[in-house]
């Protein structure tokens, strides 16, 4: 983690944490009466919450009973008195909880939204969740005196935008078209249970990173060295490793992956996982996410996809790597375990919100059969079945169009 970064979380001890903030810092400027405490890297800290500077500035009077100023064009933000950067922080990682964290899944990745009735709810991208503050604290009063500026979230197509304040329109609209697709995939579970289930999984995998503390640095030993010095060789040997799609021969670090990831499948764990593709010298390869697609999974697809979600979110880094975790899927669903092709709405369902997959690369994949991983019927089967997804897709982002 570069210096002066933390997680925005401070509590979740995991590199793989994706939320990162800049570590707050402050200055003490004046003298006697005078004396204050000056935030330079505010308007930074406050852009990685996705909050007005000016929020948690007021938060930290609040907590401090302390007057706070601001000059927003000169990018100042004030709070009167001599305050050291650890009280500070604690009271950011406070402010975090109780106006940042979806109460429900401790995302960060929320908009703020003022009811009609000037409640103020926080509502969450990553798990749809829309969950109030405690309207108890004085900073509510300067929200809704002062609302967020809309602006383009992070997400920008997801969800339903923000530029509303009413919540009831629109609010449970992307649960129950989930429910839809969920009821189309296995023959009707109810809204809530699917709910349930995300939530659930969402809760286990925010364990699973928080408890991921073992050590993620490259293994120097004499016998790691020698592997990636093996794979090397492999991959300076051998033409096209890497970026052609012709089955590796038995030698190659994919075709090593492959029968690693056969062989110990009992006892995979993301670590494991990232760790042997490292030692492999394939961690940033499209063809390895290809790889882990085809053969991480087995029946248990969905609640895998959820364990090993950070593994994803490290290693797929461009549209190249995505489109190669759907060919992977996509022969893993289509041919290998055919049973599993029912199940693709909900696989695509969990690398979409679990930032994996974008919109964009999955409508286009979607649209477009292809013999590229698979025989063309195949391809066209795993399309017509991840039909239900698409469509929500389609109709999250036509409503918020017409928002
Ligand atoms: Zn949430």
């Amino acid at each position: 983690m570069a210096a002066g970064v933390v997680n925005i979380r401070r509590d979740v001890d995991d590199k793989f944490y994706r939320y990162r903030m800049p570590l707050l810092l402050t200055k003490i400027e004046g003298k006697g009466n005078g004396i204050k405490t000056v935030i330079p890297n505010m308007s930074d800290v406050a852009r990685a919450l996705s909050r007005p500077p000016t929020y948690p500035t007021k938060f930290f009077g609040c907590e401090l009973g302390a007057q706070t100023s601001f000059d927003e064009k000169n990018d100042r933000y004030i709070v009167n008195g001599a305050h050291d950067a650890t009280k500070l922080r604690e009271l950011l990682d406070v402010f975090i909880e109780k106006f940042v964290l979806c109460k429900s899944c401790k995302n960060p990745e929320t908009d703020l939204i003022i009811t009609k009735s000037d409640d103020i709810i926080r509502d969450c991208k990553a798990c749809g969740e829309r969950t109030g503050v405690d309207m108890r604290h004085k900073l509510t009063t300067f929200i809704v005196k002062n609302p967020p500026k809309t602006k383009k979230s992070k997400g920008a197509k997801k969800a339903n935008g923000g530029d509303s304040p009413t919540p009831s329109a629109n609010g449970n609209h992307a649960q129950s078209e989930t429910a839809a697709i969920d009821a189309e995939a296995d023959g009707g579970n109810s809204d809530d249970e699917l709910t349930k289930r995300i939530k659930a999984e969402a809760a286990e995998l925010k364990a699973e990173s928080a408890l991921a503390k073992e050590d993620w640095s490259v293994d120097t030993s004499a016998e790691a060295v020698k592997a990636r010095t093996k794979a090397l060789e492999a991959q300076m040997g051998t033409l096209g490793v890497g970026d052609d799609d012709s089955d590796e021969d038995a030698d190659s670090p994919y075709s090593q992956l492959k029968t690693w990831l056969q062989e110990n499948r009992d006892e995979l764990s993301p670590v494991s996982v990232y760790k042997k593709a490292e030692e492999l010298g394939i961690a940033k390869r499209h063809k390895t996410v290809q790889v882990l697609g085809q053969y991480l999974f087995d029946e248990n697809i969905i609640a895998e996809i959820n364990k090993f979600l950070p593994v994803f979110a490290k290693m797929v880094t461009s549209e190249k790597h995505q489109k190669s975790l759907l060919g992977g899927i996509e022969r893993l669903v289509g041919v290998d375990l055919p049973d599993l092709t029912a199940a693709i709405p909900k696989i695509l369902m969990v690398f979409y919100q679990g930032d994996v997959l974008d919109e964009e690369v999955i409508q286009q994949w979607g649209t477009h059969v292809s013999k590229k991983y698979v025989d063309r019927d195949t391809s066209k089967k795993v399309r017509k079945a991840s039909e239900p997804f698409l469509k929500w897709l389609e109709e999250a982002d036509d409503s918020e169009e017409e928002d």
